[in-house]
Order: C-alpha cells, then sequence, then structure tokens
C-alpha cells in the first residue's frame, strides 16, 4: 500500500481513522470541517505563486527556495501535522530537493497566527523512517484498531461509522 502525506497525519492522530482512510473508506467529502479546510484553502491560495505543488504523488500546499508550507485550518493536531510535512520533506529530498518545513496555521486570528518550522535532520529522520515502518505494519492487519472515544472524535468525518 502507497504511504501518502495523509496516512502519515491520520496514523498519529488516530490510527482507527488511518486505517480506514488507507482501505478507502473515506466519509471525508461529507465533513463540515473538510470542506470548510477545503475553501479556506482555496481562499488563502487565490492569486498565489507557488501554490499547491504535485511531485509524484507528493502534493504540498507552497514550496519555496527554503521551505515546504503547510497549510492548516486548525492547530489542534500539531504534532499530525509535524509528521506530515516530514515525510514530504523525506521524499522530497530522495527526489534531490532539500527543504525545511514551515507549519502555517490559517484560521486563527493575526495576533495568534502561529507558525512552526522544522528540519528533517540526524533526530528526526531515522524517527520517521520508523513511524514509516510500523505504519506499513499496521496497515497491513485485516482491521483497525477500535475507535477511542476521543473529544477529537465529535469532529471527525468517521465520527458516524465509529459510533452510530
Ligand atoms: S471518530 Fe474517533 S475513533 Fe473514529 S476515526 Fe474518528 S477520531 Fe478515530
Amino acid at each position: 500500500m502507497r504511504i501518502t502525506g495523509t496516512i502519515v497525519n491520520y496514523y498519529i492522530h488516530c490510527k482507527r481513522q488511518c486505517w480506514l482512510f488507507a482501505h478507502k473508506m473515506n466519509f471525508e467529502d461529507d465533513s463540515e470541517d473538510v470542506r470548510t479546510g477545503r475553501i479556506l484553502h482555496e481562499i488563502r491560495s487565490e492569486g498565489r505563486n507557488n501554490t499547491e505543488i504535485q511531485i509524484e504523488g507528493i502534493k504540498v500546499d507552497k514550496m519555496t527556495e527554503e521551505y515546504v508550507v503547510e497549510l492548516k485550518k486548525s492547530d489542534a493536531d500539531v504534532e499530525a501535522t509535524k509528521w506530515q510535512t516530514l515525510y514530504y520533506l523525506y521524499i522530497l529530498k530522495q527526489k534531490g530537493l532539500d527543504r525545511k518545513g514551515r507549519l502555517e496555521f490559517i484560521e486563527r486570528n493575526k495576533q495568534n497566527h502561529r507558525t512552526v518550522e522544522l528540519e528533517l535532520d540526524k533526530r528526526t529522520e531515522p524517527e520517521l523512517i520508523r513511524l514509516l515502518d510500523d505504519i506499513e505494519v499496521y496497515l497491513q492487519q485485516d482491521k483497525p484498531v477500535p475507535a477511542i472515544y476521543a473529544k477529537k472524535c465529535e469532529r471527525c468525518a468517521y465520527y458516524a461509522y465509529c459510533y452510530i
């Protein structure tokens, strides 16, 4: 199974969501949150250069000479976005493109606008490789882990699937 940035993100956010998404059980088009995120992204991207770059299956929100930029509408799960972006840096590095990562959380007001910078370095790269191995093994299971019953479930596109 081909790993993507979204799969890496979901593995950190919720392993059950990761398995369901990777096995093509995708209810995200029904989610108001996902629609809002997409619209915000389109508004923010309008008229900019270097938006939404696609390279062999990698789809990044923006790439400059120095950075891969990942735009998110909320900073609810920074850790998941961090590993998603490190995965992009890793794939790009294999293609000879060395970049740093920058996360921009775009729905916050200007005073609180938050950015996080990342690097694929001696510490994060081996951790990422271990994470990718773990994801490969997990996705070979014939069913996902049980639902987690956490606060984040309330806003999840899989809520109805998991609980109703
Ligand atoms: S509803 Fe909860 S358990 Fe189910 S996929 Fe979403 S976050 Fe995971």
